[in-house]
């Protein structure tokens, strides 16, 4: 997609702050963090939503949760706890329309969240 901001951010027409990366995900420090740590963890494949998930896509979303676990593990905190988040729609706070799973850790989480 064109005009997808993180489809931009994948090729590197725009700059990010790579934490991860292997053949499907890639991933990045969220530029407005919300957590000493918060990364968006995004499927190299445009998909705009949980939506628009096909069967297909599965093994995308199982990708997904894996580089959270490796991130978790390879930064230290995996023990301690993180929590993973995916908005969807608007309502929900979803605000670029490139499927994210959300990674936030290093202070305590309340719930439930707003
Ligand atoms: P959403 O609200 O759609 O669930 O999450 C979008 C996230 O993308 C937000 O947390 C926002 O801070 C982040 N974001 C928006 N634009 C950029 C950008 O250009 N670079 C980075 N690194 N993060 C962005
Ligand atoms: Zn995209």
């Amino acid at each position: 997609m064109t005009d997808c901001l993180f489809c931009k951010i994948i090729k590197g027409d725009i700059p990010s702050e790579n934490i991860y990366e292997n053949g499907s995900v890639y991933a990045f420090k969220d530029i407005n963090a919300a957590a000493p740590h918060h990364y968006l963890i995004i499927p190299k494949q445009h998909i705009a939503m949980i939506n628009d998930l096909q069967t297909s896509d599965a093994s995308v979303m199982g990708e997904l949760f894996l580089a959270a676990k490796n991130i978790a593990t390879q930064q230290g905190f995996a023990e301690e706890g993180y929590r993973t988040v995916m908005n969807c729609g608007e309502a929900a706070g979803q605000t670029v329309f490139h499927l994210h799973l959300h990674l936030l850790a290093g202070r305590d989480l309340s719930w439930p969240p707003g």
